[in-house]
């Protein structure tokens, strides 16, 4: 059966065809522009090529409540051109195949599980650190959901005691993607965080606060492994300092196994994403 994917990233638009063990058959990435121009060359592809089903791993907020009127929706986000664009509803008019649509944290999430870092365990959680914090949780073949999509980037950490940052979320200010996403980094030093790589408070700090997101997950969820991505854990020496503060903070209270399987870094690379997208047709 050939697959289809879409990553649709607030930059740029992934679409690749596939099977459904995952591998790419064929893929192109241009850059998103207006909700129109953009699906336009999304179908331009897709034309070409006889897929069975889609799966779509989309930037939000989107509505994925099935009973909601504006179920797979874009909802209210800065890219204005795109509030309130009906996603779902414009691929559907083009293709009457099944097409299965997530958050694009999802979509990694159901990547890493399906093929990726992921691929040997029954549950995992995936957390992505980058312009936002955001997490998904895959279990037995089924991405998590309550009434929508959650937003566990939001949750309350603890301020780290030498740290004077207000926290930068305009909902929460110092909740967990105030205090720890990459935009955060930047705010509290005045300096990208790729720049910083020498100054270990830095990383000390981040590991603290990404520890305990890791912490509250583990002790609400308990997945069998946690897989932490996104650009700011291109930040590789963070992986031990995460590990570090999350059994300090356990305190045996839970038994994660060996801390070294259990946070782990992501597999796929560059292809997560779109892979992720045609890994909801057959998750
Ligand atoms: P997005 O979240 O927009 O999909 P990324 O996951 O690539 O994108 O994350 C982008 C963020 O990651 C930026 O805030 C950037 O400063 C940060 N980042 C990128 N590389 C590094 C690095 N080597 N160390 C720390 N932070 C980094
Ligand atoms: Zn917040």
């Amino acid at each position: 059966m050939l697959l289809g994917g879409i990553e649709a990233g607030g930059t740029k638009f992934v679409c690749a065809v596939g099977d459904e063990k995952g591998n790419i058959i064929e893929k192109v990435s241009f850059p998103t522009r207006n909700p129109e121009e953009t699906l336009n060359d999304v179908k331009e592809f897709f034309n070409h090529h006889p897929i069975e089903a889609l799966g779509v791993g989309s930037f939000g907020p989107i509505d994925l409540n099935k009973d909601s009127t504006s179920y797979g929706m874009i909802l209210n986000t800065p890219k204005i051109k795109w509030k309130n664009y009906n996603l779902l509803g414009s691929l559907k008019k083009d293709f009457d195949i099944p097409i299965f649509i997530d958050t694009d944290v999802n979509a990694a999430c159901s990547a890493e599980y399906k093929y990726g870092a992921g691929r040997d365990v029954g549950s995992c959680l995936y957390i992505t650190v980058g312009t936002g914090i955001g997490a998904g949780l895959v279990q037995d073949g089924r991405i998590f959901q309550g009434k929508n999509h959650s937003e566990m980037g939001h949750i309350f950490v603890r301020q780290h005691p030498d740290d004077p940052f207000e926290g930068g979320c305009p909902y929460h200010r110092n909740c967990l993607e105030g205090l720890a996403s990459g935009p955060a980094i930047e705010a509290r030093y005045g300096t990208k965080g790729a720049l910083l790589v020498d100054n270990e408070n830095v990383w000390e700090m981040e590991a603290y606060y990404l520890a305990q997101a890791i912490m509250n997950y583990t002790v609400t969820l308990y997945p069998e492994r946690i897989i932490v991505g996104g650009g700011v854990l291109k930040q590789e020496g963070l992986y031990p300092l995460i590990r570090r503060h999350l059994v300090e903070m356990m305190n045996g209270y839970i038994d994660v196994g060996e801390v070294d399987k259990f946070i782990v870094a992501p597999e796929l690379g560059d292809a997560q994403g779109v892979r992720g997208a045609m890994s909801l047709v057959v998750l």
